[in-house]
């Protein structure tokens, strides 16, 4: 196989053939490597591998192949230097604070970030003596004033779950850097297709590969995206120490879904978006946050910092939560369950499932009406989307 330097290359292109080495079987399709250990040659060579001195695979909980072709693939596409797999996007998330964290440091972290990362850096982190601070995602005076001496990173998602709100990454960046600290983001409902956090300065990237990387519901992933040397000094010896390693099965998966993850990503967006429109003319449908709508408060920098808008709805419907379990109940296509980033529509009401561990009044500062409903927009046909909510809106 031809040496290619992947970077001169498209992401469509990155994401099909990026990070395959055939092997002397002449293979087409990326192999799985389901080997647990690697045999060397000779004493010598077992001792340089292990040193580091020579480049080769030791042990698959830190190298495997098909791991490695898609640590290579998804690095490309977000135009990282390096990236590392683990076994959930929790793992990915749990790799970074074991990494770069130790007891005594501060963290500011955006209240509207995924449930069990909020649980993580509060009760985990916390019990080892790392202190978070939780922020308004939007509110960029909040962020600088939350910022101390011993704050190590800041830690984002946009947009975020469910209200689809929308951070200035470039403005983060500059002021993390200008208080010595690293800006964190977890891309994982825009995926590279979207939105490139390194062009704009963040210093890490944080995937669950679970949502639109599989794309078909099927495994389990995550991953770890950085400079070589924050990969070499603080995420790789943890991840081989810890080993919250990927399967090469999953990776396998993983790699199959970077192949068709443009073509999905465009699909879902303009689904996505037209959908929010359609719901804006529903009858009971209070409000639509979506960013591709010209009245979402951060319309202009979500049309500035992505490329699309993004597969995820949510709304608020006038009856409250009787009116959302009403919709919910009456769907008969759409998947209730609180999983996203799908080729299958999914539907969920944030207050009683994702949010519904926080008290009522935590849940309002965070702005979870009763009333939400957060769709992930699936490839169906839309008319049959549509038509399945449009049964509960009327009933
Ligand atoms: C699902 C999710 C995670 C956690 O990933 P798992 O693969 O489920 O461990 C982290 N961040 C975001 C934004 C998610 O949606």
């Amino acid at each position: 196989m031809k040496d290619i330097d992947w970077k001169n290359y498209g992401l469509e292109t990155q994401a099909i053939r990026a990070g395959q080495r055939r092997t002397h079987e002449d293979e087409h399709s990326l192999p799985i490597f389901a080997t647990s250990s690697y045999v060397f040659k000779n004493a010598e060579e077992a001792a340089l591998r292990f040193t580091g001195q020579k480049p080769g695979n030791i042990y698959s909980r830190f190298t495997n192949p098909t791991v490695n072709a898609f640590q290579e693939r998804l690095a490309l596409m977000e135009g990282g230097e390096r990236c590392l797999a683990f076994a959930s996007g929790m793992a990915a998330i749990f790799a970074v604070g074991m990494g770069l964290l130790k007891a005594g440091d501060h963290v500011v972290c955006s209240r509207g970030v995924f449930g069990n990362t909020v649980l993580l850096f509060q009760n985990y982190f916390g019990k080892f003596g790392v202190e978070t601070d939780f922020v308004d995602l939007i509110d960029a005076d909040a962020w600088e004033a939350a910022i101390k001496p011993n704050t190590r990173f800041l830690f984002l998602e946009t947009p975020s779950n469910p209200l689809m709100e929308i951070a200035d990454i470039g403005l983060l960046a500059k002021m993390a850097h200008k208080h010595g600290c690293l800006l964190i983001v977890d891309n994982c409902f825009c995926t590279p297709v979207l939105q490139k956090p390194f062009a704009l300065g963040a210093d890490i990237v944080i995937h669950s590969a679970t949502k639109y990387i599989d794309g078909q519901g099927r495994c389990v992933g995550g991953a770890v995206i950085a400079s070589n040397d924050l990969i070499e000094k603080s995420i790789y010896p943890y991840l081989r120490t810890g080993g919250a390693t990927m399967s090469p099965f999953n990776a396998w998966v993983f790699l199959s879904g970077l192949e068709t993850l443009a073509v999905r990503m465009k699909a879902h967006c303009d689904s996505a978006f037209e959908l929010a429109k359609w719901l804006t003319q529903c009858p009971g449908v209070n409000k639509v946050h979506y960013p591709g709508l010209p009245t979402h408060p951060q319309h202009e920098l979500a049309l500035r910092q992505q490329t699309h808008f993004g597969g995820i709805v949510s709304f608020e419907l006038q009856g409250g939560k009787d009116a959302a379990w009403k919709l919910i109940d009456a769907t008969e296509m759409i998947s209730i369950t609180a999983n996203l980033g799908d080729v299958k529509t999914t539907i969920t009401h944030p207050a009683t499932t994702t949010h519904g561990r926080l008290t009522p009044e935590v849940r309002k500062l965070a702005g979870i009406d009763d009333g939400l409903v957060r769709v992930s927009v699936g490839l169906e046909n839309l008319e049959d989307i549509k038509g399945d909510l449009a049964r509960g809106l009327s009933s």
